[in-house]
């Protein structure tokens, strides 16, 4: 018997990941599944552990790098509607951590509520962006949030309250299950201020940041709030350095681009020779931002 059999036409072998991710690089996922409710995820998550497998959630893919070789188990591809319900009640929100953070930050706004607009141009999900803390020098988006609703390892779905949430710099403590939806706190504020807002932190990224490109947005932290990792390596000299048909961009020396005909070996090399140069130059050792699969 094959695993997953039972979860007919929504598991599929040997699926190419690449499609699925802004780098629009890299190997296939040995299973990829993609669940229609919570409760065929909960079932997919308790069949990997029964059968020993790994399995890994992918949303947006705005943020990972897969390897050539692929990713071994189980990917959890979340896209569903039942994943994108959005409800706003006052100044709280409860959002699916499907739906895309562009068109919550949208939402809101329209609603007259302000905060998330500080988030405007960071693409992906709302899943993706809490999970990882998303957010920018104006702040981050764990700071709005409430609740989670999450599945954990063991297949259950629970609750966890504001004091059991853990947000630090472009990281939280829910990397351990699946984020099902949350709820946020905004205020309220006047729509056309936060429009104003979004539109000149929009302005600003566009000008500083090189969108339109394959990429996965920073690749490293800052190694300090103060100390950017993109301008020690624009320091050091690899702004516009190319290995292969993968380049440090010139805009922002934070991203690595892939031009068409890029490979993952190219972005890696790439990413090694940044750490290598970086350390020798300043001494800092630069921690990923991006997930490598
Ligand atoms: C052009 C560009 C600009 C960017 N600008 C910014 C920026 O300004 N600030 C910033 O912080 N980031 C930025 N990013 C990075 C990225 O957009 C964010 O990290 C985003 O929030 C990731 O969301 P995603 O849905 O694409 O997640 P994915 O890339 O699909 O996944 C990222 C990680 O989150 C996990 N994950 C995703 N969904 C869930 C879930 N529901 N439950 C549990 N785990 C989950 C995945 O397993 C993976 O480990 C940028 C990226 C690009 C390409």
């Amino acid at each position: 018997m094959q695993p997953f059999d039972e979860f007919h036409g929504v598991v599929r072998a040997s699926e190419p990941l690449a499609p699925l991710t802004w780098f629009r690089l890299g190997g296939p996922a040995d299973f990829l599944a993609r669940p229609s409710s919570a409760e065929e995820l909960s079932g997919l998550v308790q069949q990997c552990t029964q059968a020993g497998l790994p399995w890994h959630v992918l949303a947006g893919g705005s943020n990972v790098l897969v390897r050539d070789e692929g990713v071994r188990g189980l990917v959890i591809h979340l896209e569903s509607p039942s994943f994108s319900d959005v409800t706003i009640e006052g100044a709280r929100i409860v959002c699916g951590s499907a739906v895309p953070l562009t068109a919550l930050i949208s939402q809101t706004a329209r609603a007259g509520l302000a905060g998330l607009e500080t988030l405007t141009g960071i693409p992906g999900t709302v899943g993706g962006a809490v999970r990882g803390n998303s957010g920018g020098r104006q702040g981050a988006i764990g700071q709005f949030v409430r609740r989670a609703t999450v599945l954990e390892p063991d297949g259950q779905i629970r609750t966890r309250a504001q004091d059991d949430l853990i947000f630090s710099y472009r990281r939280s403590n829910l990397d351990d299950c699946v984020i099902l939806s949350v709820e946020l706190e905004l205020e309220h504020d006047d729509l056309e201020a936060v429009v104003r807002r979004m539109r000149r932190i929009w302005i600003v990224k566009k000008e500083n940041q090189p969108y339109g490109h394959q990429s996965a947005g920073c690749i490293f932290k800052n190694p300090t709030p103060e100390i950017s990792a993109g301008t020690l390596i624009d320091q050091a000299g690899l702004s516009g350095r190319r290995i292969g048909e993968a380049e440090i961009s010139d805009r922002h020396a934070n991203y690595v681009i892939a031009d068409p005909g890029a490979s993952v070996a190219d972005v890696l090399e790439l990413i090694d020779l940044t750490r290598e140069e970086v350390l020798r130059q300043f001494g800092y050792e630069l921690e990923l931002q991006i997930q490598i699969w």
